[in-house]
């Protein structure tokens, strides 16, 4: 069982697991390096004048790895609410149990049906700014809940933005994820 379950691996899911294991919570990143990133030549994500977009993703990915996230490389086909929190079954039969899950599995998805989640006009799960959505620890975050606005970026910062306030509920405190450069002795 982890803490937190996070379906879909773009820069929304990438993001949220950056925060969520550099903050020491255990977490688990479901999808198939599918994201529409790889499509991309980022000439827009700051800190780059331009970025394919698979290197983006490959920085990522061994970015959010040597913090402790997990990725397994699986399609989620089911996600239930039980007791514990949520649980989740792959294609392939694997599967999962956690108490958060964050939804960031890019354009509509039937994933959310019978979740009891509120979706908007066009089909899109609801999200207040933090991705918080009608389900208590269910979040949703990027394309998943944007239909408009689709840039790497934005997703990015959705997905830290989710991450922020599950670490804020679980330390019962507002929590900022600062690093102060006059710690480090070779740099500061
Ligand atoms: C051709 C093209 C060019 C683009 N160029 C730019 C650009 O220059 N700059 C820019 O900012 N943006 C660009 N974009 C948009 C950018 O790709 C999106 O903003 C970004 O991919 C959104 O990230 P996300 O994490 O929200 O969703 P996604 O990147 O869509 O990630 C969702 C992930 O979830 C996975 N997934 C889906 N269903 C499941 C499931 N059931 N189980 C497990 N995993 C699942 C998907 O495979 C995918 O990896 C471009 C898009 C395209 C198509």
């Amino acid at each position: 069982m982890a803490d937190v379950i996070v379906i879909g691996d773009g820069p929304a899911g990438l993001a949220a697991a950056l925060f969520l294991a550099k903050n020491g919570m255990s977490v688990e990143v479901y999808g198939k390096n599918e994201s529409w990133v790889h499509k991309a030549l980022l000439k827009n994500y700051l800190g780059f004048q331009r970025i394919p977009g698979p290197e983006l993703l490959r920085l990522a990915r061994e970015q959010v790895e040597q913090l402790g996230a997990i990725l397994v490389d699986a399609e989620i086909t089911t996600i239930k609410k039980v007791e514990e929190g949520f649980q989740i079954d792959a294609a392939d039969g694997q599967g999962s149990t956690a108490d958060y899950l964050i939804l960031t599995a890019g354009p509509k998805t039937s994933l959310v049906e019978g979740l009891g989640l509120t979706l908007d006009e066009k089909g899109y799960v609801l999200g207040d700014r933090n991705g918080r959505t009608n389900v208590d620890k269910l979040y949703v975050a990027g394309w998943s809940t944007r239909p408009d606005k689709i840039q790497a970026q934005i997703s990015a910062g959705d997905g830290a933005a989710a991450a922020l306030d599950i670490l804020s509920r679980e330390k019962g405190k507002e929590f900022h994820d600062f690093d102060n450069l006059e710690d480090d002795p070779d740099l500061g």
